[in-house]
């Protein structure tokens, strides 16, 4: 692991979340927001690892705007960006109340506690399972429940989901925590607890290279290999490079198999969201790397 570069995303996501906290209010376009967060991440000297998520209400994760996006913040928004350095990466989430509404303020209140009481037990030798369950005892002590088909996840160079999982609830059997970098995303909600897969996001993720004929969709496929490799990417990004052509080609590159599409995650109940995650380094120290003062 380069704990350098671990340390420097880390950083770079701190200050983002910070900038965002200064400008997103009730009414900014959310292409305005992901836009400026990850044109700031640039400018400190990252790369976005992945497209920014702007989930609001009981859209739990996966929403990033589309290139004509035209919705505005409001809501219980959940902004989730992630930053890498040299492939190192720092993946982190906050959720934001844009109605002045208590249940909101609960809900990311429960979700904050949650990852707090999670990082005070971490080390190494401790088991996935404990993690899982202090973050569903927390969620459910403030009287909402976690989000049981979501987790936090173990990352690797340039791989953002590797190796273990980091449940948000209690699944009765764990795995051992090693040294290793890894994100913690309790979600709480008042809805039923889980999520299903939604609309179509218009956030990919390689999975083949194989050759594809059509010259667009080549293109589209080698910009992918080279730029964003195993991290997942975005229409909207395709489409500032490559113009709208890049739409009819990334569809190509899906029904050859190349890709993956991630579908948005909605709450079953329809009940309302809140995620907050940060990355952590666990070595004999553990550092929380985008916790904000
Ligand atoms: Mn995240
Ligand atoms: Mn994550």
């Amino acid at each position: 692991m380069n704990k350098k570069a671990i340390i420097k995303a880390g950083q770079i996501a701190i200050e983002a979340k910070k900038y965002a906290r200064s400008f997103v209010k009730k009414g900014t376009p959310l292409l305005d927001i992901a836009e400026k967060i990850e044109s700031k991440i640039i400018e400190l000297g990252g790369k976005p690892a992945f497209p920014t998520n702007i989930s609001i209400n009981e859209v739990a994760a996966h929403y990033t705007p589309f290139y004509n996006d035209e919705s505005l913040a409001h809501g219980l928004i959940k902004i989730d960006l992630g930053v890498s350095v040299e492939g190192w990466i720092a993946d982190t989430a906050f959720s934001l109340d844009l109605e002045n509404n208590e249940e909101n303020k609960k809900l990311i209140e429960a979700s904050k506690k949650a990852l707090e009481n999670a990082q005070k037990i971490l080390k190494i030798g401790i088991s996935t399972n404990e993690i899982g369950k202090i973050i569903e005892e927390t969620i459910e002590a403030q009287g909402f429940l976690p989000i049981r088909n979501l987790s936090g996840h173990e990352m690797e160079k340039n791989e953002l989901h590797a190796g273990l999982s980091i449940p948000n609830i209690n699944e009765k059997k764990g795995m051992i925590l090693k040294k290793g970098l890894y994100a913690i995303e309790p979600f709480a909600t008042n809805g039923s607890g889980r999520v299903y897969d939604g609309k179509p996001s218009g956030i990919y993720i390689l999975t083949d290279s194989k050759n594809i004929r059509s010259p667009i969709a080549r293109e589209i496929l080698n910009f992918i290999l080279e730029e964003y490799y195993n991290l997942p990417f975005c229409s909207r990004w395709l489409v500032k490079k490559f113009g709208a052509k890049a739409l009819f080609g990334l569809k190509q590159l899906e029904e050859n198999g190349n890709l993956h599409h991630f579908p948005q995650l909605i709450e079953i109940g329809k009940g309302k969201v809140a995620q907050t995650e940060n990355t952590i380094l666990v070595e004999e120290e553990v550092k929380v790397t985008t916790k904000e003062d």
